[in-house]
């Protein structure tokens, strides 16, 4: 690719971030880089075909399938801008000696406040509230705290309350450090994570029927794998307490959405806040939408300023090692 100065070539495909200083900052002496905007094949071939190493934003539209990661002949090394590489065919890229990396730490902090604001949101009916107030005003909630309790559920006060974490990885973890102020119970599910982690953490290890069963607000914080594929279906449902809250900022297809519904409506559930969901733009009329005792926001947990920087680092730093002839930190296994 770069015939005239020698340097291995970059392509940054498809970036969301508004400009590429810091790529330029941190590797433009190393490589030679451009910036792509890729929304076909016939882009991406055009664009990439002599590329060394390829650094991809939103890629859905171009899967780099077998196929195409066959025709990238050049290519060593895939950086790509966040933690999802399902658009990446691994299998492929380890049989063709292309190694893939990903962005796996950024924004645990920000999917963390989130989750503690959607579920103090929930507890204290926040956007409810707001709603009622600007729509009906102060009279139709405050004339006595039976009609209030009629309306949005009896409030819980949540130092008295259980918290149930389902899955108690990067985010969990977090979690919990930022819940143990609050004084409430927390116990957590993960078979994969060892004792003196939950220990460290001050966490109550749990079995998954005992965490359904006790929890008065469950958060769900596992990785999306064939096993939690709906891991809380119509049976957990039933097997939660009387009132439970629910809240997933993981991955919607962790949550079967039509039980979901089913144990919004029957009153099982008293409510649920949701950052994923199954079907992903949510559609407008999606019957989540309608319904009073959910709060809903756009897959944005992991936003903030300082997690967009903290991947654009991890993006670069894989980029920075490899062509330091060091090994990528952030490196997948197919
Ligand atoms: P992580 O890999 O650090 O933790 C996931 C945990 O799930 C692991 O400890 C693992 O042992 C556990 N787990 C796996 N299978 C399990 C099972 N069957 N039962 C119980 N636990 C199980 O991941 P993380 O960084 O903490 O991310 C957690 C979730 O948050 C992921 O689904 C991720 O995709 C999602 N996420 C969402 C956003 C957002 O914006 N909403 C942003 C980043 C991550």
């Amino acid at each position: 690719m770069c015939q005239s100065t020698c340097k291995p070539g970059i392509v940054i495909v498809n970036l969301a971030h508004p400009n590429w200083d810091y790529e330029e900052k941190e590797l433009g002496q190393l490589a030679e880089i451009k910036v792509a905007r890729c929304r076909s094949y016939d882009e991406l071939f055009s664009l990439c075909r002599n590329a060394d190493i390829l650094m991809v934003g939103d890629i859905k539209h171009v899967p780099l399938t077998r196929d195409v990661l066959e025709k990238l002949q050049k290519l060593k090394l895939i950086s790509v801008y966040g933690v999802g590489i399902d658009t990446i065919d691994l299998d492929a890229a380890s049989e063709l000696g292309i190694l893939v990396a990903n962005a796996p730490e950024y924004g645990i902090e920000d999917v963390a406040d989130h989750t503690l604001a959607l579920m103090l949101s929930l507890l204290r009916r926040i956007p409810m509230l707001d709603n009622e107030l600007r729509k009906s005003g102060w009279n139709s909630i405050r004339v006595n705290i039976n009609d209030l309790r009629e309306k949005f559920g009896a409030f819980r006060r949540l130092s008295s309350l259980v918290i149930g974490l389902t899955g108690f990885g990067r985010i969990g973890r977090a979690v919990a450090k930022r819940l143990q102020p609050f004084g409430c119970r927390i116990i957590a599910y993960d078979p994969y994570v060892p004792d003196h982690i939950f220990q460290q953490h001050q966490v109550e290890r749990s079995d998954f029927e005992n965490l359904l069963a006790c929890s008065d607000i469950i958060l769900i914080h596992v990785m999306l794998t064939k096993e939690t594929y709906h891991l809380l279906d119509e049976k957990a449902f039933q097997l939660m307490k009387d009132g439970a809250m629910l809240v997933n900022t993981s991955r919607g297809e962790v949550v079967d959405e039509e039980a979901l519904i089913k144990a919004l409506k029957s009153g099982k559930l008293l409510g649920a806040a949701l950052d994923v969901f199954e079907k992903e733009p949510l559609p407008k009329d999606h019957p989540l939408t309608k319904m009073p005792n959910v709060i809903l926001s756009p897959h944005i947990a992991w936003y903030s300023e300082e997690a967009m920087m903290e991947q654009k680092r991890e993006t670069v730093l894989n980029v920075k090692e490899f062509l330091l002839g060091r090994r990528p930190p952030y490196l997948v296994k197919s």
